[in-house]
């Protein structure tokens, strides 16, 4: 070692004197560039927890966690994305993928703290000095990771539709079913408003590994009627979807059809749970419909002997007797059934429980009683004229279509009404070439219908006329009759309510017609239960009041679908069906094992 390597550091002493050359704040005057990636911002009210952001970061520095203040709710986690600097790499990719926009990156890149906890934190929840700077990285205009517009379906014409029942969505190919499901961004929001809380990223995963006997396993674990439902759901789902946010919903009902559509019914047996041997205890369901069907399903799986009873013909309830064929063809409803029926469930159709077989018998004979009737009175206009021949109920003529007759509407058909089944009838009317007006007393986004079927009737030629209220009927000149209707105003009930349609003095119209069909809404018919076994059940406005499990005031009956759930959906019918069978086998097994 030479004398100069050993006084070298001593030499440093010397700058002790010098004048400091560096700035005393350099930092003060640097600001970051206007899209610097600096720290997180997010706009907390508009993000909606659906932790995108996490699934995509490659360092694992997002964490989703509650906020306090912050409650989930429709369509929004109520969580919030936590940030950990510790890992970050400050890539953005979490800000390009973002279907809200709210999160950000301000050009702030200064933050001295001595608490390492300090670099976590939640962006947006613990106010910070850049919250308010505008600057800073945001997606670039154009610049996108995911594709914001659904895959268009392929659909008949209107010009085509309305000349027949054939089926009017088509379905997704392969490589269309595979580019849908690559833009779902796996947040799971959707399972949360799925009233079955069907897994619905997992499936759509089984499509992008084209694994469909993988995607019908997890559809059947929460719904067993598929088919029908991958028609005419009315896709609660979609509404929250995160990527409509960003552009379109994700076609999550037409994906579930393509699963299902993929599979021969003959081959479900190989793929899906089959029963437990049985328990010897036997349940009888009444109604065939999706509340009675999915009870059987599942609770055959457990091991009872199910025999269902209904008064049609054909199983299905409204699925096969409400709802058109251009919609829901009859053979999906039979493959739902179909499959229910080869599992071991006995379906004993044409056969009406108070009249063909007494409802005491089922009570003292099966261990359980599950009945899901539906809603099938048509409630009446309460208008002068409604008894003249020619005014028919919605739920009349959809039977009579269902049933292969040709209904005697003539060629000009007012529909009253604003739900699905105003639209169906309405639609259906069409096909049978009549010229359709619908009278709904309030407005268009006031309608309870389906958007599509709003959108479809008035494609296929339907006129809608809103806020008409219907007066009187009379007998017509060259019609069969004319329905008088004045047009409302809207007054506003304060918050929280509806807006009422008053009607305006002296607006009176005319129209003349060959049929005045109503569709205003139905209501259940209880007669078929005794009177010394009804008197332990518990009715509030016409509905079954029911516990979690769906029992009701008897304890070895249970109740679900339209009679006892103001959602009125057959997905809301199926999740009934699921938990009463929960219900009932908590019930029969007294709680042992569970
Ligand atoms: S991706 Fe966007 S909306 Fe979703 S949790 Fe993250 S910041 Fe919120
Ligand atoms: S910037 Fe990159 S590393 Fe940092 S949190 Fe976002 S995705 Fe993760």
């Amino acid at each position: 070692m030479s004398l100069k390597d050993i006084i070298a550091p001593f030499s440093v002493w010397k700058r002790a004197l010098e004048k400091p050359y560096t700035n005393r704040k350099p930092i003060e005057t640097r600001p970051g560039a206007d899209r610097y990636r600096g720290f997180h911002q997010n706009a907390i009210d508009q993000c909606i927890g659906c932790g995108t952001c996490e699934e995509i970061c490659q360092n694992n520095a997002i964490d989703l966690v509650p906020l306090e203040g912050k409650t989930s709710s429709h369509g929004d986690s109520g969580l919030r994305p936590k940030i950990d600097y510790g890992r970050c790499c400050w890539c953005a990719l979490c800000v390009d993928i973002c279907p809200t926009g709210s999160l950000g990156m301000s050009n702030e890149y200064i933050w001295i703290t001595t608490d390492p906890e300090d670099f976590r934190f939640i962006p947006g929840g613990e106010t910070k000095p850049w919250d308010d700077r505008a600057e800073g990285y945001r997606r670039a205009e154009g610049y996108d990771l995911l594709e914001a517009e659904r895959v268009e379906m392929p659909m008949l014409s209107f010009e085509e539709s309305q000349k027949s029942f054939i089926e009017m969505v088509q379905g997704y190919s392969k490589e269309q079913a595979m580019e849908e499901a690559d833009r779902c961004v796996a947040c799971g929001i959707c399972i949360a408003t799925c009233p079955a809380h069907m897994d619905v990223p997992a499936y759509i995963e089984a499509i992008r590994n084209d694994d469909m006997g993988e995607g019908l396993k997890i559809v059947y674990n929460a719904n067993p009627l598929p088919a029908s439902c991958g028609r005419v759901c009315s896709h609660a789902c979609e509404y929250v979807c995160a990527m409509k946010h960003k552009g379109e919903a994700i076609s999550i009902r037409w994906l579930k059809r393509y699963i299902i559509d993929q599979i021969y019914l003959g081959d479900y047996k190989e793929i899906l749970k089959s029963a437990d041997e049985s328990n010897g205890k036997k349940i009888a369901v009444i109604g065939s419909g999706p509340g009675g069907l999915s009870a059987a399903y599942y609770l055959r799986l457990l091991g009872y002997e199910i025999t269902v009873f209904d008064a049609n013909e054909k199983a299905g309830g409204m699925l096969r007797y409400g709802i058109p064929e251009y919609r829901l063809p009859y053979e999906q409803v039979e493959k739902d059934v179909e499959y229910i029926r080869q599992l071991g469930v006995t379906i004993n159709q044409d056969l009406k429980i108070g009249v063909d077989r007494d409802f005491k018998t089922l009570y003292d004979e099966y261990d359980a009683i599950f009945f899901s009737t539906g809603l099938k009175d048509p409630y009446g206009l309460e208008i002068a004229g409604e008894d003249l021949p020619g005014v028919q109920s919605g739920l009349d003529i959809l039977d009579e279509v269902t049933k292969g007759k040709t209904p005697d509407i003539g060629k000009s058909v007012v529909v009253v009404g604003g739900g699905n089944v105003a639209m169906d009838a309405a639609r259906t009317s069409r096909r049978y070439g009549a010229e359709v007006t619908i009278l709904y007393r309030r407005r268009e986004v006031d309608m309870p219908a389906d958007e599509e079927e709003i959108h479809e009737s008035q494609g296929e030629g339907c006129k809608l006329v809103t806020q008409a209220i219907p007066l009187r009927v009379e007998k017509g000149d060259s019609t069969r009759l004319k329905l008088f209707f004045g047009m409302a105003e809207m007054v506003d009930q304060g918050e929280g309510q509806r807006p009422k349609p008053v009607l305006i003095e002296g607006s009176e119209e005319v129209i003349e017609c060959d049929t005045v069909i109503t569709a205003i809404g139905q209501e259940a018919d209880y007669s078929f239960i005794p009177e010394e076994i009804g008197k332990n059940l518990v009715f509030n406005r016409g509905m079954v009041q029911i516990n979690e499990f769906r029992q009701t005031g008897d304890s070895k009956i249970f109740a679900g679908g339209d009679i006892a759930n103001r959602k009125r959906d057959a997905i809301s019918a199926i999740a009934d069906g699921h938990s009463a069978a929960k219900g009932i086998d908590i019930y029969l097994t007294n709680f042992k094992d569970k």
